[in-house]
């Protein structure tokens, strides 16, 4: 049952961010009534990577490119799956405390970002997390709120300076049994980018790709103005936009505690933990959705490691990284933004700081 209403909740939340694409009066542009039905659909959507994939290509693309980026997407999530036991994520956690595992080399290029984003962000991001996620379980069917002695029971088992990278040999080991790699934060922004990647071979010079809610924009609205993506409001009520983002090449990621949770005993859990006490990050943001017009991998795990840091040394951690914006909707009903990004607020019951 839980299952099912995070199921349900993902996809009311990830179906908002493609209905405010598609409220920017596309279809009526592109198909209007007066022309028969297109020959190629306007997207594709299919469930990959644990989520609700959408792919909108708005030029005359072939099935077959629809095909490749599924093909491609599928491909990462079989190497990077924790819930496939051959993936390689799945070989390196059994290995852990006992041997390398060598990887395919879109393995070993994320984990590689993702140590030096951990890096970065002081641990607050740490790929080693899976234990933790696992205690919680809020990824599977019976999450539950474990005890503070199993948090320190596995507390040290997550320290992304225990995983050892060999370029040479493309291998990846963790130190010790029980440490598990859980790439869940930055793997679809992963998939994203090699998704525009196959757009961009392509030479479709329109498109929207919707992961989940890790949103890549590729190129302008036909018009030539600025594609416009909807922000979801981080409260139950899903289907309202807080407000728009416009921009065109560009990437929206974001990282809320409505994305998945459970309850318990009237008690809001959510699936961003903290590495540092191993329980649902309190730092008093409702949502933070990272604007990148660089790599979408970046924006995901970025987006993450702000949301465990909290407002003010998430946003010291950004300001400093070129083309790299962050819009902030804060448990006081405040919203704050970087100074770049284009954000125009809908919702009048939260209000824009700077
Ligand atoms: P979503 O997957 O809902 O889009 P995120 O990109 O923020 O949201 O990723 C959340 C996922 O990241 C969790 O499901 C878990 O797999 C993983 N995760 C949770 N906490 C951390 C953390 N502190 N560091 C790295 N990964 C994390
Ligand atoms: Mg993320």
């Amino acid at each position: 049952m839980v299952t099912r209403r995070l199921f349900l909740l993902c996809f009311a939340a990830l179906a908002f961010v493609f209905f405010a694409v598609l409220a920017a009066d596309l279809p009526a542009r592109f198909f209007p009534a007066r022309v028969p039905e297109p020959a190629i659909p306007p997207s594709r959507t299919e469930f990959a990577l644990s989520t609700v994939c959408t792919i909108t290509l708005f030029d005359q693309a072939s099935h077959e490119v629809y095909d490749d980026i599924f093909r491609r997407i599928r491909e990462i999530e079989s190497r990077m799956s924790l819930f496939l036991p051959n993936s390689d994520i799945s070989r390196i956690n059994a290995a852990a405390g006992i041997t390398p595992v060598q990887v395919h080399y879109d393995v070993f290029k994320v984990i590689e970002r993702a140590v030096q984003i951990a890096e970065h962000s002081g641990g607050a991001f740490d790929p080693t997390i899976g234990p933790l996620m696992a205690l919680w379980g809020i990824m599977g069917h019976n999450p539950s709120v474990p005890s503070q002695a199993e948090i320190d029971e596995v507390l040290p088992l997550v320290n992304w300076r225990n995983i050892t990278l060999d370029r040479e040999q493309r291998t990846v080991f963790l130190a010790s049994p029980g440490m598990a790699l859980d790439l869940g934060a930055i793997a679809k922004g992963y998939a994203a980018d090699e998704a525009l990647a196959i757009i961009r071979a392509a030479h479709l010079k329109r498109a929207i790709i919707n992961l989940g809610g890790d949103v890549i924009t590729h190129g302008t609205r036909p018009d030539g103005s600025p594609w416009r993506i909807g922000l979801q409001a981080p409260h139950e009520e899903l289907r309202t936009a807080l407000g728009i983002i416009r921009g065109r090449d560009m990437t929206v990621v974001t990282s809320g505690i409505y994305e998945r949770y459970f309850l318990y005993n009237g008690v809001h859990y959510h699936h961003l933990i903290s590495p540092f006490d191993g329980r649902p990050a309190r730092t008093g943001i409702l949502s933070v959705t990272v604007v990148s017009s660089g790599a979408s991998m970046d924006a995901d795990a970025l987006s993450t490691a702000i949301f465990i840091m909290g407002y003010e040394r998430g946003r010291a951690l950004i300001e400093p990284l070129e083309g790299v914006e962050a819009i902030f909707v804060l448990e006081d009903r405040s919203i704050r933004t970087t100074a770049g990004v284009d954000f125009v607020l809908v919702d009048s019951s939260f209000r824009l700081d700077y």
